[in-house]
This record gives C-alpha cells, sequence and structure tokens, in this order.
C-alpha cells in the first residue's frame, strides 16, 4: 500500500492546489483524479473554455456590428466555428498539461481513477484496469460539482444538454433555449447570440443574476437585451423534450417554445455521490454539500471537504482559497479565507463584477450606508474605448466610512475588482480609495471617482 501524508480527491482548482501547497509545506502529498487531464470543470469544461468562447464571439460581433463606427471597414468578415472550437481546445490542453507540469515541479504523485474513501485513513483508487489502495494520514475531498438537474427535462446530451454541450455546438443554434438566467445562462446566451443564434433565457425569478446587485443586474439585462438576447422573467420551467427535428419547451402558464436547442443552466450540485462517504458517520446537509468547520474538517477526523462540495459560493478563486488555507492549516496551524473578500464576475459585454454586500443585503441588515457612483460614460478611457455603459457602484459604512461593497457593471470589470478586492481585504475605506492617485486615462478612475462621490466630492461628475 502506497502511503501519503495527504490523499487529495479531485484535481481541480481547489484539489490541485491545495495539494501543491501542502507539498511545498513538506508533506508527501497524492492527488487522485478520474478524469485524464487535470484541472476540473473550470480548466476542462468551465471558466477556461467558456471565457475562450466569449472572447473569440465578441472579436467576431465587434468585427460585424461596432468597428464600422470606428472607422474600420471589413468585408465578408466570416465565422469559421471548428477554428474557434480548436482554438478553445488548444488553450485548455495547453493549461491541463501545466497542472501536470506543477504537480512534477512540486513532488505531487498523481493517480488515475475515482478516488473512493474506505475508512478515515483508506482510499482506494478504482482506474481502468486495477484498483490501487492508499493510505493516507489526511484525506482531503475536492470533488467538486456537476450540473443540476431538473425534473421533467429530458437530457439527450446532444439538443438538450448542460454547458459542456453549449461549449461545443458544431452549428450555431437558429434558436437556443436557456434554462436559467444565472452565471452561465448569460456567459453561454451571449456567446451564441454574437455568434448568430436568437437565443431567448427563460428565469424563474423577476430578475436576473441572483445574488448580485439588482440595481446592476437590471442594467445589464438592460444591455444585454440591446444586443439582442430575449429575457423572460417569471418563467418555470417545468418540461423540455426532443420531438423530431426540435425541442419543445414548457413553462408554467405559458405557451411551450420551440427551438433548435436547449441549455440547461439551473445552478450545480456538489459530487459528494460514490466517494464512500455514506458509510461513514457523516451526515451531509440537505442538498448534499459536505458540513465542516473554519479548519475544513469534517465529524470524521482526518478527512477534510474545500471548494463547490461544501457550502459558499461555487467559484474556482473560492476553492483556491480554500485550498491554500486547508494546507497551510494543516501544516503549520495557521490559515484562513477572508469570505468577505471573495469576488464573483460575469463574463458578458459588458462585465459585471462584484465584491462584499449588495445594497439589498445592506438594507436588509438595516445597516446605514453612503453609495457613491460614477458612470462609465464619464470615465475618458471607456469613451476611447467605445465602451460607455455601466457604472462603478460603491457602499461604505456611513459611520466608519468602511468599504462594504462595490459593483461594477463595465469593460474590464472582471479585472477593475481585484482593487476593490485588496481594498476590502485591507479595510480601506473609500477615503483611502479616493486619496489614491489612479493612472490616468484608465478605466479604474471610475474606482476613484466613485470613491469620492461616496463624500459627494466627485471632479469629474
Ligand atoms: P445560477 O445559480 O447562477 O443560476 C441558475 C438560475 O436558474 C437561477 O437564477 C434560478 O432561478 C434559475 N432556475 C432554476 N430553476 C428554474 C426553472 N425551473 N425554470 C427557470 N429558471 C430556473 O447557476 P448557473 O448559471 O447554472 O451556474 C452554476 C454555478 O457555476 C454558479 O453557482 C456559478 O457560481 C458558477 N459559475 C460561475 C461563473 C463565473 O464565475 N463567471 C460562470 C459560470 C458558472
Amino acid at each position: 500500500m502506497n502511503e501519503h501524508d495527504l490523499v487529495v480527491i479531485g484535481g481541480g482548482p481547489g484539489g490541485y492546489v491545495a495539494a501543491i501547497r501542502a507539498a511545498q509545506l513538506g508533506l508527501n502529498v497524492a492527488c487522485v483524479e478520474k478524469e485524464t487531464a487535470l484541472g476540473g470543470t473550470c480548466l476542462r469544461i468551465g471558466c477556461i473554455p467558456s471565457k475562450a468562447m466569449l472572447e473569440t464571439s465578441e472579436h467576431f460581433w465587434r468585427a460585424r456590428e461596432e468597428f464600422g463606427r470606428e472607422g474600420i471597414r471589413l468585408a465578408g468578415v466570416e465565422l469559421d466555428l471548428p477554428t474557434m472550437l480548436r482554438r478553445k481546445e488548444q488553450i485548455v490542453n495547453t493549461l491541463t498539461r501545466g497542472v501536470d507540469l506543477l504537480f512534477k515541479k512540486n513532488k505531487v504523485t498523481r493517480y488515475l481513477g475515482h478516488g473512493r474513501i474506505e475508512a478515515a485513513g483508506q482510499v482506494t483508487v478504482i482506474a481502468e484496469k486495477e484498483t490501487l489502495s492508499l493510505g493516507a494520514k489526511h484525506i482531503l475531498v475536492a470533488t467538486g460539482s456537476k450540473p443540476a438537474v431538473l425534473p421533467g427535462i429530458q437530457m439527450d446530451g446532444d439538443r438538450i444538454g448542460t454547458s459542456t454541450e453549449a461549449l461545443a455546438y458544431a452549428e450555431v443554434p437558429k434558436h437556443l433555449v436557456v434554462i436559467g438566467g444565472g452565471y452561465i445562462g448569460v456567459e453561454l446566451g451571449s456567446v451564441w447570440r454574437r455568434l448568430g443564434a436568437k437565443v431567448t433565457i427563460l428565469e424563474y425569478l423577476e430578475r436576473i443574476l441572483f445574488g448580485m446587485d439588482a440595481e446592476l443586474a437590471a442594467e445589464a439585462k438592460k444591455v444585454l437585451e440591446k444586443q439582442g438576447l430575449e429575457f423572460r422573467l417569471g418563467a418555470r420551467v417545468t418540461a423540455a423534450r426532443v420531438e423530431g427535428d426540435h425541442c419543445v419547451v414548457e413553462c408554467e402558464g405559458k405557451e411551450p417554445l420551440r427551438c433548435d436547442r436547449v441549455l440547461v443552466a439551473v445552478g450545480r450540485a456538489p459530487n459528494t455521490e460514490k466517494l464512500g462517504l455514506e458509510s461513514l458517520p457523516l451526515e451531509l446537509h440537505k442538498k448534499g454539500f459536505i458540513p465542516v468547520n473554519e479548519k475544513f474538517a469534517t465529524s470524521v477526523e482526518g478527512i477534510y471537504a474545500i471548494g463547490d462540495v461544501i457550502t459558499g459560493p461555487m467559484l474556482a478563486h473560492k476553492a483556491e482559497e480554500e485550498g491554500i488555507a486547508f494546507a497551510e492549516q494543516l501544516a503549520t496551524g495557521h490559515g484562513q479565507v477572508n469570505y468577505d473578500a471573495i469576488a464573483g464576475v460575469v463574463y458578458t459585454q459588458p462585465e459585471i463584477a462584484s465584491v462584499g454586500q449588495s445594497e439589498e443585503q445592506l438594507r436588509e441588515a438595516g445597516k446605514e450606508y453612503l453609495k457613491g457612483v460614477c458612470p462609465f460614460r464619464a470615465n475618458a478611457r471607456a469613451r476611447t474605448i467605445g465602451q460607455v455603459e455601466g457604472m462603478v457602484k460603491i457602499l461604505a459604512d456611513a459611520r466608519t466610512d468602511r468599504i462594504l461593497g462595490v459593483h461594477i457593471l463595465g469593460a474590464h470589470a472582471g479585472d477593475l475588482i481585484n482593487e476593490a478586492v485588496a481594498a476590502i481585504s485591507f479595510g480601506a475605506s473609500s477615503e483611502d480609495l479616493a486619496r489614491t492617485c489612479h493612472v490616468h486615462p484608465t478605466l479604474g478612475e471610475a474606482l476613484r471617482e466613485a470613491a469620492l462621490a461616496v463624500a459627494g466630492r466627485t471632479i469629474n461628475l
């Protein structure tokens, strides 16, 4: 039996980062992953391939719809979808191979197969041809999540499928119906809309992007509608099936929709099945999440969990953060995650990024706050790049001025938000941000202007 200090089950952003950090801190670490490629959903069939598709589809859209306005005339812009899909695959392959190299560099042993916990201290690796037993002083479950399913939806893994299929449609659908107006729905809906599909997003709630600041989400909806995305709110989908050469989607109290493809994006569920957890004295949360304490320890000694299998936002960077905190806790006794400083980004055009509390959350908590807003149309760089939609909104404690939330709708919001994350991590006030010299002309100046707006002393507004 191969013995390790730590066996990590799952080689996604949570698992591989935890394995590397623990190895750097001197532990003998192994990682069990059932897919040939490391990197998990994020690298193989999630964040990375979707961002590759978002980027290329945006170039196509711009070339056709926007370049003319800037004085660039292109004749015969054509889509070469096979090349676009190949480019995406190449990016994924390069990055997943990169994780293999990182494992080698950090001396993490990699096992290919399905990891199963037999008991505390013992993991079995079930591979195609053999089964291997590993001894593990500590076991970390980092098995991530899978797309949630809805009763009544007959997934055929092709025309009615999840984000995995929607990242690889061999041709542009004429009409794509997306079930769910969350992160995946608006991102992949945008991709296929830009490539020419009619896209209808059906959302159960009366708003899109639940969890994001409502004012920004409403503004984002308007901008996305201008790009041709169609939203139907308050639409609870009850069934979807393939009928001959088309799909039928049924919505409570509404006419059924006919389309040629359906993307189901109604959330994700933790991968906590077939891990051997059922035979341990460990009770899962109702929706399958693994309960852990602040050190990521489960109720069984020596077994821990991080990432999408525990509660909290299902985000790659949250899992990575937990991976590092877990490894440092295990090896040194110190390590923690600042959950107030985990941002969320939706990579539409413009992007939507958010960190800290939303206005609704502050109002609900009865917290007194001040609000500073800077629309991007007042920002010189936004004018020069021709992307003036959206705004920066800063929410600060009315008494102490400490920044409580920052919400950005605008070009490159996903990059801009990191400044706000750093500010919140360091406990900055809006005045700290307002007194920080920002480079001109940059989009980041909108953050400073919004911080100035908190105190009612803007210069450019
Ligand atoms: P989500 O939770 O963001 O959105 C799902 C939406 O589906 C919700 O708005 C919900 O109200 C709606 N819905 C549920 N049942 C429905 C029904 N019967 N009819 C109509 N609508 C219904 O989930 P997602 O978009 O599938 O994304 C899954 C996870 O992946 C998210 O937790 C997200 O954190 C993560 N993700 C993140 C990014 C990113 O960071 N950019 C991108 C993609 C996915």
